[in-house]
């Protein structure tokens, strides 16, 4: 039997980039340096990850009629992710504006755009969901609309993966169409209702994963950044250690970390072996610059150095 198909239900956005020293205040134009263009959005990355690493995978989004559209579908298709249920729309495509200054932190502002005019029933009926063994959701598009797919895959018996990022407590009522929950140690805290302050040792993190188990999914697996992953289940916890790298970037490692958990279990791979996979997918990524192009191939993550 081949493997499994996988389908990432998400968000397209293309990220414009510049340096600056400050941000400018209201009515300030100030000039900035090293402009950058890049694709982006967690729907896309986690479909690129996934397919970079050898999945079978499609990609559900919706994007505009301009030149960022045009631009992100042949991304995809360069990609290998199959782009035969993509929507356009006449919003424009999703964008980022992300200010960067020399000590790395950046701030960001996002318009969604097209990415709003996903409609849950064309997505059905478009019957992609029922062709896929594996599908795989974020919190980037409307809540309500993420809701009405979960469930739908859901009950159809597909395997269905949250990563519940960018962090939203609202984000609860979708645990009981999860069987996989894949969140970082914030949207943990978010998800239990707890201080975003909290420093989480191992014993808080199984027990707020415990917590989310009742609702529903059958595996919560915490990303811990360096510290690697932990999986919980309902009679077992075990932790999967950090990979020791230098990080260069840690931007997108929950979403190469996802991609990679994704394929390891279109291939049939056990939970604690597709979580090991996805941890050294997850530390190859923060090893390179910026998103995509720090996704690791099945290659480069079999070679990989550390
Ligand atoms: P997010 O990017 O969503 O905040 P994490 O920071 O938890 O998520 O990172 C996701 C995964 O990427 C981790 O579980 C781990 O496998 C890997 N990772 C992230 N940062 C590091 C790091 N500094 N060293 C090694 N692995 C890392």
């Amino acid at each position: 039997m081949g493997n499994k198909k996988i389908l990432v239900i998400g968000s397209y956005n293309v990220g414009l980039a510049c340096r600056t020293e400050r941000i400018p205040v209201w009515g300030e134009t100030l000039l900035a340096k090293n402009f950058s263009e890049s694709n982006g959005g967690k729907g896309a990355n986690q479909a690129v990850a996934a397919s970079k690493l050898g999945g079978d995978v499609s990609f559900v989004g919706c994007l505009g009629n301009d030149k960022f559209g045009n631009d992100g579908l042949n991304m995809l298709k360069e990609q290998n992710v199959d782009i035969s249920t993509i929507f356009r729309s006449d919003k424009h495509t999703g964008v980022g504006f992300i200010l960067l200054n020399n000590e790395g932190e950046n701030c960001i502002l996002v318009d969604s755009g097209a990415n709003n005019d996903l409609v849950s029933e064309e997505v059905i009926n478009a019957e992609k969901i029922e062709n896929s063994d594996i599908v795989v959701f974020q919190l980037e598009n409307n809540l309500a609309l993420i809701e009405d797919l979960m469930k739908h895959a859901y009950y159809l018996g597909k395997t269905t993966i949250l990563n519940p990022a960018p962090a939203n407590k609202d984000a609860k009522r979708l645990l009981k169409y999860a069987n996989i929950v894949n969140p970082n140690e914030t949207e943990l805290l978010l998800l239990n209702n707890e201080d975003l302050y909290t420093k989480l040792d191992d014993k808080m993190c199984e027990e707020l994963a415990r917590n989310l188990l009742k609702q529903g999914p059958e595996y919560i697996i915490i990303t811990r950044g360096a510290k690697g992953a932990m999986i919980v289940s309902s009679n077992k916890c075990v932790e999967i250690k950090g990979i020791n790298v230098s990080p260069i970037d840690t931007t997108g490692a929950g979403d190469s970390f996802t991609g990679g958990l994704a394929v390891a279990l279109s291939e049939g791979k056990t939970i604690e072996d597709s979580v090991n996979f996805a941890n050294y997918v997850g530390a190859y990524s923060v090893t390179k610059r910026d998103v995509i192009p720090s996704l690791p191939t099945r290659n480069e993550v079999n070679n990989f150095k550390y």
